[in-house]
């Protein structure tokens, strides 16, 4: 099945056009990078993608459904920026939170649930900084902990914002493999970056965006046609 299906996106602010006509469909099990400079639109798809913002015209289906019904299968890592942890918070809180996304946190967890957290904290190398604040954890260690949460979701799609800006190497190394995993477990990521520079390393196909789509593609075919 499809994971993501646009046709004839347009998208504009105030009469200013973000997206001028962006037609694309992603299968399940790849990692997508969205690539193109500032003000190109990256932010503005995802955000369409994930029905946070009204669309002029166009159609976007995300596992063959309308976004709305498939919500709860899509997780959301925003730019570690947007981000305000306004209220001290532990790691595994905040993965918790991930686990019932629509609930209210203030409620004991189960154990079940408890040791799921536990173990989306192990798959990103976390699971020693359970007890720490969010708000004393490095760009990258946050970063990883924002990935756990996403996984503690169990969604079929991830959409990141700039995961690897301000991480360091060994972050970057982890993210970057468990996200791998997942695109072999037959899940969809699609991670907005700003650059090709490490596109191989990242992701295996690119959309190249620049309020029209520019190149969709395998990297290696996409990067090929750009030079
Ligand atoms: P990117 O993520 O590629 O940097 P964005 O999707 O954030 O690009 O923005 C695309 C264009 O839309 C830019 O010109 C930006 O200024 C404009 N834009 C984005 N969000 C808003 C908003 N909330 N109100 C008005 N204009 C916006
Ligand atoms: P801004 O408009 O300030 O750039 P974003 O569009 O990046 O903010 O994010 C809006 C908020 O919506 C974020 O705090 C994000 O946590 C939340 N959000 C939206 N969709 C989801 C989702 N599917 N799962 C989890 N959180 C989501």
């Amino acid at each position: 099945k499809t994971a993501i299906s646009i046709k004839d996106l347009h998208v504009s602010y105030y009469g200013n056009e973000a997206l001028n006509g962006v037609s694309l469909s992603v299968q399940p099990g790849n990692v997508v990078g969205i690539i193109g400079p500032n003000g190109a639109g990256k932010s503005t798809l995802i955000k369409a993608l994930l029905n946070l913002i009204p669309k002029d015209k166009g159609d976007i289906k995300v596992l063959g459904k309308a976004v709305k019904e498939v919500r709860k299968k899509i997780a959301y890592v925003p730019q570690r920026n947007d981000i305000d942890w306004d209220f001290p918070i532990t790691v595994l809180d905040a993965v918790l939170l991930g686990t019932y996304p629509n609930l209210p946190i203030f409620r004991r967890p189960k154990k079940k649930e408890k040791e799921w957290a536990l173990e989306c904290l192990q798959r990103v190398g976390m699971e020693e900084f359970k007890k720490r604040q969010i708000g004393e954890l490095s760009g990258g260690q946050q970063q990883r902990v924002f990935l756990a949460r996403a996984l503690a979701q169990k969604a079929e799609l991830f959409f990141l914002d700039e995961p690897f800006v301000g991480v360091d190497v060994s972050s970057e190394e982890m993210i970057v493999k468990v996200l791998k995993d997942l695109c072999c477990q037959g899940k969809t990521v699609i991670v907005v970056h700003h650059d090709l520079s490490k596109a191989n390393d990242y992701f295996n196909q690119l959309i190249l965006l620049n309020k029209e789509l520019i190149s969709f593609g395998e990297v290696n075919e996409v990067i090929q046609s750009e030079i």
